[in-house]
């Protein structure tokens, strides 16, 4: 049951003890020849069977309201059961959780807010199957997919969906080795690039500061050397791209209410390794104090006080 519903069927609830508790108050002054004092006393029981009423049902709503959220972990069980899951899928010993005919018609049925515990935004490289890699299954994992795992307006509204309407705990920004998407805008940067498709270069664009930086702090690596430091920044400028563009991540993050977290997956391993949680803290307090942030949160709205692009 979605909370609307929930909420509908309450108010129902509400109105009808309401309409039963004066239905009894009528009947006891119609049918009793009470004195004022026996009257007195009626009204004193009325008011109490209303409040009990009214308090039993507003009970049963926060259970309901609760079933609605009670099964999301924590943002640090979430990543507990993503590191648990892609070590499964390391060892061989992937247990497919969710993927059988009765997972198809729960999902068919049920709302995948209430079930899906992270998003995830990675590289459609073939060598990243989400929820493989992760040993989860379906209505488990809100997935974003995008060459080089960028994220332009397109993505951030993706992963606003996941975190503030499928209510995920948690967002993983996963870049991966060996990207292709990084590759290239190295070879570009140290001007060995070749020509590109027409719709590529606003998509790679994103991924130009990270390389440029990754080259800036690793002057030491030369050549492809740098793509693995160019792969982490991307991850990190992916997070600092959210949160420029999306208010409600950034206060869903500040509210305790999401985490956000970057990891790198080795394609030849299997393995996710989780990069440092503190970063993001950092990348979000030099976004606050940045005046290109948007702070519109919501879309419809008339003021247009700060832009991304
Ligand atoms: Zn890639």
């Amino acid at each position: 049951m979605n909370t609307d519903s929930v909420l509908s069927c309450n108010l129902v609830q509400v109105a009808a003890c309401g309409r039963i508790a004066r239905q009894w108050f009528i009947f006891l002054r119609i049918h009793i020849n009470a004195s004022n004092e026996m009257e007195e006393k009626m009204k004193k029981i009325v008011k109490t069977l209303t409040l009990g009423c009214c308090l039993l049902v507003l009970a049963a709503f926060q259970v309901n309201a609760s079933e609605t959220t009670a099964h999301k972990p924590a943002p640090a069980e979430v990543i507990k059961m993503l590191q648990e899951g892609n070590q499964r899928f390391v060892n061989g010993k992937s247990i497919h959780p969710h993927a059988d005919s009765a997972r198809l018609i729960q999902a068919g049925k049920e709302n995948q807010g209430n079930h899906a515990y992270a998003t995830v935004i990675t590289c459609s490289d073939s060598r990243v199957p989400v929820e493989r890699i992760f040993d989860a299954g379906v209505m488990d994992i809100f997935v974003i997919r995008v060459a080089g795992n960028v994220v332009d307006t397109d993505e951030a509204g993706s992963i606003e969906y996941g975190l503030a309407h499928v209510n995920t705990p948690v967002l993983v920004v996963l870049g991966h080795t060996q990207c292709g998407a990084v590759t290239a805008v190295t070879d570009a940067v140290q001007g060995h690039g070749h020509p590109l498709e027409i719709n590529i270069p606003p998509l790679v664009d994103n991924i130009q500061p990270a390389v440029e930086r990754a080259i800036a702090a690793h002057p030491e690596a030369k050549g492809k050397d740098v793509v693995p430091y160019g792969i982490e920044e991307n991850v990190w400028q992916g997070i600092e791209d959210l949160f420029m563009r999306s208010p409600a991540s950034r206060e869903m993050v500040k509210s305790g209410k999401a985490k956000v977290v970057g990891a790198i997956y080795d394609v030849s391993t299997g393995a996710v390794n989780w990069l440092p949680e503190d970063k993001v803290t950092t990348i979000l307090a030099k976004v606050e104090s940045d005046p290109h942030r948007q702070t519109q949160a919501m879309a419809g709205g008339e003021a247009q006080h700060g832009t991304t692009h």
